[in-house]
């Protein structure tokens, strides 16, 4: 049997008022919220209306909105230091997940600045090139990452502050900040060129915020468990500051770990799960090692959430559909991207169609358009997805033309194409890696892995083009096998001509022990194509 309590993790129990009432009688109970009543920051003005509600649990205890407003505040002070508004400074800071982190990512909103989240796991090289490229003056550390960061600080000329001080000393009044204001530069994943820095304003955030709270019906009772990676819109937007918004609890795990989630989900009282298609493949595989009695348990805990969410890649049907026989959750699938928040999404209340990612959400617009930038208004003709709204970013911070090139007539070029079949959306994949252009056809890689995955011996699969003087591009698959497969190109080609067109076929099959991903839970398709690319020498 699954040990689903661990030693080194001491879960919160089911929050009771007991607990609710501990946070309260903290340090913070007599904390001056007065400093931050001009705050013009939306997400700062709705916590005040509820300071004693629960807000974050992590392994650290319960905290509350009170404690979360006025340690932001304090920090947003130290940051000021002598100066009355931060003026758009940028102000990096790597926290780890919990509480910690809304209070440090608030501090540089309130004061003026610009957040620029940095990702705990990434190599020193590639938090260098975020400070470097976004400017920072300010880098904010908790001690954990004092080692690493402080010799780079000093190299780079950064003020450095650390955690634990930054939530000590006096408060202060804060400027007034304008919406359209500059608040957050959020690094995209780079699979294409060096990461640029999407910069959204308080208004993009609250846009996105907002869009999504209405279509997910978030309420104050709302209660979610966080596992994704903070320094991304998923982790960030969808579940960190809807929570926030709506005065719901946002219990935190120090990572991912599909154990952990499924003790929460059996203990806690959680209503929604926000998670990528490999985190929900990891629940599966735990279920599945479990005891019978205990996978009783494990799905009889699911059916108490009221929402389950998936996005971020594409939720291969089959897992859509495992997933809804062990947990009776029928996943939620969105899309959306670093620049824009999320825009599309299957209803709530309605029919959630697997392999779809259902249509704009509220105060976003959608479109589909050919390579001359035309509208398709037909069904089942694909083209680039096209997307406007407030949700939609300011600029890439100082690349005025790449900027300048993302968008047509205010319209955002998102780089994914898409087809619209019966009302839905159905992403095909980014025009740059997932769509293969071989002998006169363009193929969709997303289609092709989705027949893939159906094989009995494939376990994931990552398909990629790879350029090739006959065919423009071949089509090859790298592939993790299940059990003891001896699966073979020949065997595979054999399999797929009963289910796909010839020119979809992969000609080139590779079996790896695991396929590269990104601190997402991404498949790196560019390192996939290098490998045949070696692999051709
Ligand atoms: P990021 O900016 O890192 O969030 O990556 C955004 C990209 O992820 C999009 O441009 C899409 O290519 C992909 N993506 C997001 N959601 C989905 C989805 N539900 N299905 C397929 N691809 C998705």
């Amino acid at each position: 049997m699954r040990i689903l309590v661990r030693n080194d993790y001491s879960p919160p129990r089911r929050e009771g008022r007991e607990d609710i009432e501990k946070a309260r009688n903290s340090d913070f109970e007599e904390e001056d919220l007065s400093l931050l009543n001009d705050s013009t920051i939306l997400l700062i003005k709705r916590a005040l209306e509820h300071p004693d509600r629960l807000a974050i649990i992590d392994n650290r205890g319960h905290h509350i909105y009170r404690k979360l407003l006025g340690a932001a505040n304090k920090v947003a002070s130290q940051l000021l230091k002598d100066r009355h508004d931060l003026n758009e400074t940028r102000v990096a800071f790597m926290a780890p997940p919990g509480f910690e982190y809304p209070a440090v990512l608030w501090g540089p909103w309130l004061a003026g600045g610009i957040a620029v989240p940095l990702c705990i796991s990434h190599p020193l090289p590639e938090i260098e090139y975020v400070l470097a490229d976004s400017e920072a003056e300010i880098l904010v550390a908790h001690p954990e990452f004092e080692d690493r960061l402080r010799p780079l600080a000093g190299r780079m000329g950064i003020r450095l502050l650390l955690s634990p001080e930054i939530f000590q000393g006096a408060g202060k009044p804060m400027p007034e900040i304008d919406e359209n204001r500059r608040a957050m530069i959020l690094y995209t994943s780079g699979t294409t060129s060096k990461p640029k820095g999407a910069v959204t304003t308080h208004k993009n955030i609250t846009s996105q915020i907002t869009s999504l709270i209405e279509a997910w019906e978030w309420s104050a009772d709302d209660h979610v468990l966080h596992v994704l990676p903070l320094h991304h819109t998923h982790g960030i937007i969808n579940v960190l500051s809807c929570a926030l918004w709506a005065g719901a609890v946002c219990e935190i795990l120090p990572k991912f770990d599909a154990d952990r989630v499924w003790e929460r989900f059996i203990h806690s009282d959680l209503t929604l799960f926000m998670a990528v298609p490999t985190i929900y493949v990891k629940l599966i595989a735990a279920w599945e090692d479990a005891t019978t009695e205990m996978r009783e348990s494990m799905s009889k805990a699911c059916s108490k959430l009221r929402l389950m969410v998936s996005g971020s890649a594409a939720l291969p049907a089959s897992v859509f559909e495992k997933w809804q026989e062990i947990s009776g959750q029928t996943l939620l699938e969105r899309y959306g991207m670093t620049e824009i928040g999320m825009a599309l999404s299957n209803p709530l209340h309605g029919e959630r169609r697997p392999g779809f990612v259902g249509g704009p959400l509220p105060g976003v617009e959608a479109r589909l358009v050919d390579e001359s930038d035309n509208e398709i208004t037909e069904e089942d003709k694909p083209g680039g997805i096209q997307v406007k709204g407030a949700n939609v970013f300011l600029e890439y911070w100082r690349k005025p033309d790449a900027t300048r090139n993302a968008f047509r007539d205010g319209w955002f070029c998102t780089g994914d194409e898409a087809v619209v079949e019966n009302g839905y959306f159905r992403i095909l994949g980014r025009s740059s890696v997932d769509i293969i252009k071989t002998g006169g056809y363009k193929v969709s890689a997303l289609e092709i892995e989705e027949v893939l995955l159906t094989h009995p011996e494939i376990n994931e699969c990552a398909v990629v083009g790879v350029a090739d003087a006959e065919w423009g591009e071949r089509v090859c698959t790298a592939v993790t096998t299940k059990g003891n497969s001896l699966l073979s190109i020949d065997d595979l080609r054999k399999w797929a001509k009963e289910r796909m067109a010839s020119y979809k076929i992969p000609s080139r099959l590779m079996v790896l022990n695991d396929l590269p991903r990104n601190v997402m839970g991404k498949v790196t398709k560019t390192e996939i194509k290098e490998l045949f690319a070696i692999q051709a020498e």
